[in-house]
């Protein structure tokens, strides 16, 4: 069944998050003088089991959605996420299944499980390469070697088409653009570099802070030759050029939103709907679920709440910013990126 929202797009993949828990703390996502001992993490009976998901998932794919991307705070902490793996991907309708993970619990043993669960790809979080300002940017004692051996399990497994995330920062990772995209120059890997974003209320976000796609791609062409490619799903949420050595994206949902083929639903741990990565409230789907899933009503409101779907943040975020002010927008962690 294909539903359209207000602005005519269709519902194509879902992100869930998994778990609000990281082994990080990067200080655009969870910075540690807020997300420390004293935090209130969900606790276990809150969050959605593998079963519910899989429910979850099947509901949506009679709405139209076929991508769904496992995220969080850290899905590999989750226990035996590729379980869950197995579960999404009995489902025919759903086409691609892949996780986003900072990579470093990305054993062999788990890569392998994670390839025979069915997982279609793998998309990495790397923001640097260098061992103190990694330390500084993810605010944990692990390094970046320890990411890059997440990496290269994935790709001995066999795992095709995996990407890295790289969110640049003004001041503190610009300078690393060409290192980082030369480092994995010979491997088949796509760097998306990401425009830092306003997700949330405690990053200290502004507009001085980001380093936009213009910047990156001016850094990039001082050492390679560069040549857009034609986007290739409608949806994508990156632009793609190639490079000497193969192909990078830009994620620039700040200077170039994308919001007019934006087509994600994401969805929390403890049930809870956003339409938009930027939303300050989240629909409250716990009473289709339990305790008794009731799929006919959960339908019923999923296509409702799409139909209703208006949102454009980033298209609109100048105004925003200035005139109606957003409080409380859902943070990072929390509705998965
Ligand atoms: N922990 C996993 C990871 O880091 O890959 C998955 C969750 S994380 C929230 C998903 C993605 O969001 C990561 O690639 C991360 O770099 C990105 N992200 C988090 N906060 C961001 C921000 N303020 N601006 C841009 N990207 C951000
Ligand atoms: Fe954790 Fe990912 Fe957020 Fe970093 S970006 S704190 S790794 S959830
Ligand atoms: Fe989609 Fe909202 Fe991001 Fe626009 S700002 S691309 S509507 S999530």
């Amino acid at each position: 069944m294909k539903t359209l929202d207000k602005k005519n797009r269709s519902l194509k993949d879902i992100r869930i998050s998994v778990t609000d828990k990281c082994n990080f703390r990067c200080g655009y996502c969870m910075p540690k003088d807020i997300y420390n001992s004293s935090y209130q993490f969900l606790k276990k009976a809150e969050i959605l089991s593998f079963e519910e998901i899989e429910l979850l998932v099947n509901s949506f794919s009679d709405l139209g959605v076929e991508k769904v991307r496992l995220t969080g705070g850290e899905p590999l902490l989750r226990k035996n996420i590729h379980k869950l793996v197995e579960r999404i991907k009995v489902n025919n309708k759903i086409k691609d299944v892949c996780i986003t993970t900072n990579g470093v619990l990305m054993t062999k043993e788990a890569v392998n499980n994670l390839k025979l669960s069915g997982l279609d790809r793998i998309t990495f979080s790397l923001d640097s390469i260098n061992e103190s300002s990694f330390k500084k940017i993810s605010d944990t004692n692990y390094t970046p070697s320890d990411v890059i051996q997440g990496i290269e399990n994935a790709l001995s497994a066999g795992f095709k088409n995996t990407k890295i995330n790289v969110v640049i920062k003004k001041g503190i990772n610009d300078n690393e653009i060409v290192d980082i995209l030369s480092y994995f120059k010979n491997h088949d890997i796509e760097i998306r570099f990401i425009e830092f974003m306003d997700v949330g209320n405690t990053n200290d976000w502004s507009f001085e802070k980001v380093f936009g796609r213009d910047q990156i791609l001016n850094e990039i062409e001082k050492k390679y030759t560069i040549n857009k490619v034609k986007d290739l799903a409608q949806s994508s949420t990156s632009e793609v050029w190639s490079y000497d050595y193969g192909r990078f994206g830009i994620i620039s949902s700040v200077t170039k939103p994308f919001c007019t083929n934006c087509t994600r639903i994401r969805l929390t741990c403890d049930g809870k709907l956003y339409n938009c990565l930027f939303s300050s409230n989240g629909y409250d789907i716990m009473k289709f679920i339990r305790p008794f899933y009731m799929d006919d009503k959960l339908i019923n409101f999923l296509s409702n709440l799409w139909k209703s779907r208006d949102d454009s943040y980033s298209l609109d975020r100048k105004k925003i910013i200035t005139v109606n002010k957003v409080k409380d927008k859902a943070e990072m962690s929390y509705i998965g990126g």
